[in-house]
C-alpha cells in the first residue's frame, strides 16, 4: 500500500498528494473526492479503489479548480458520472473556462495554460448537486456550503469525517504563498468562522494533512484573509488603481513574484478584498482620466 493513503475510519480515506483525493467505501462500491491534478494522479488513485476491492461508482469534484478536477476528464471516460457544485462543474466541462476567468475573459495567455490552470481533460457531463443529504452508491452523505476560496465549493461530509476542498490551507502554504487564492473574502470568512462549529472530527483539506481539531487552521486563514483586506485598505491611503494595490499588499509580505500566473492569481483576491471594501461601504471605485481607481471613503 502506498504511504500517502491514510485509512481514516469506517470506510473514509484519502490519498494524500500535490491535491488530497478522498476514497469512501462501503459493502464494495466506492466514490471519489476530487481527481488530482492529472489522468496519472487519477488512475493511481482508481488503483487504490480497486485494491480495496471496491468498484467506483462516482466522483464529487469540491470546486471548479483543475488542481482538484484535472483527472476527472479520464475517470468520465471510464464511465463514472461526476457530481459539482453547478457553478464549479461548468469548469469541468469547460476548463477552458478558468484560465479565461484568471485573464480578464480574454484568450489567455500561454503562462496561464499550463495543467494548474488549465485541464488537460474535460468531463462531458457533470451533475449538478446542491448542499445538504445526497446518497451516491449507497453512501449518505451530507454537502456543506463551504465558499470563499471557490464561489460555489462544497464540502462532503460522510460520518465524522469532512472532505473540505480548499477551504482551508495548511501553515507551510500560508507561509509560502501569503497572498491565497480568493473569489469571495466575506463569504470565506463566514464559512472558516463556522467550521469549528461542524460535527465532524476528522477534517481532509485539498492540501496538506488531515487534521482532527479544524479551529486553529481556521484561524490562522482568517487572519491572513483579514490581514490581506487590512493592507488593501492600507495601500488604499492615495487611490490607487488594484495593480498598484498589490504591489503593495505584495511588498508587506515580501513576495516577488516569479511568473505572471501567480501575479494574476494574487490580482484575483485583491479583487475579491476590494469588493469586501466597497461592500462595507470602506471604499469606492471610480473612473479619473480612464485610470480604474479605488480609494477609501
Ligand atoms: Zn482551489
Amino acid at each position: 500500500m502506498n504511504t500517502n493513503w491514510l485509512d481514516l475510519n469506517t470506510g473514509a480515506h484519502v490519498l494524500l498528494g500535490g491535491s488530497n483525493i478522498g476514497v469512501i467505501t462501503h459493502e464494495g462500491r466506492a466514490i471519489m473526492v476530487d481527481a488530482g491534478l492529472d489522468r496519472s494522479v487519477s488512475k493511481k488513485a482508481l488503483r487504490q479503489v480497486e485494491a480495496l476491492g471496491a468498484r467506483l461508482e462516482a466522483l464529487i469534484i469540491t470546486h471548479g479548480h483543475a488542481d482538484h478536477f484535472g483527472g476527472a476528464g479520464w475517470l468520465a471516460e471510464r464511465g463514472i458520472p461526476v457530481y459539482a457544485p453547478a457553478l464549479e462543474g461548468v469548469f469541468a466541462t469547460h476548463p477552458l473556462l478558468e484560465p479565461l476567468f484568471l485573464y480578464g475573459g480574454a484568450a489567455p495567455i500561454r503562462e496561464l495554460q499550463g495543467k494548474f490552470t488549465l485541464a488537460q481533460d474535460s468531463v462531458s457531463h457533470v451533475e449538478a448537486m446542491v448542499s445538504g443529504a445526497l446518497t451516491l452508491a449507497g453512501l449518505t452523505l451530507n454537502l456543506i456550503p463551504l465558499p470563499g476560496h471557490a464561489p460555489a465549493q462544497l464540502g462532503v461530509g460522510y460520518g465524522d469525517v469532512l472532505y473540505c476542498g480548499d477551504v482551508v490551507f495548511p501553515e507551510e502554504t500560508l507561509a509560502r504563498h501569503p497572498i491565497l487564492f480568493c473569489a469571495d473574502l466575506d463569504a470565506w470568512l463566514e464559512t472558516l468562522a463556522g467550521l469549528p462549529a461542524l460535527p465532524h472530527t476528522h477534517f481532509v483539506p485539498g492540501h496538506g494533512e488531515t487534521v482532527q481539531e479544524i479551529a486553529p487552521l481556521a484561524e490562522a486563514n482568517a487572519a491572513r484573509l483579514q490581514e490581506i483586506r487590512d493592507q488593501v485598505w492600507k495601500a488604499l491611503a492615495e487611490p490607487h488603481e488594484s495593480e498598484a494595490v498589490l504591489r503593495a499588499v505584495a511588498a508587506h509580505f515580501d513576495i516577488t513574484f516569479a511568473a505572471p500566473q501567480f501575479y494574476l492569481l494574487a490580482l484575483t483576491t485583491i479583487h475579491a478584498a476590494l469588493t469586501s471594501l466597497q461592500r462595507a461601504g470602506a471604499a469606492a471605485v471610480e473612473m479619473v482620466e480612464n485610470r480604474m481607481l479605488w480609494r477609501r471613503i
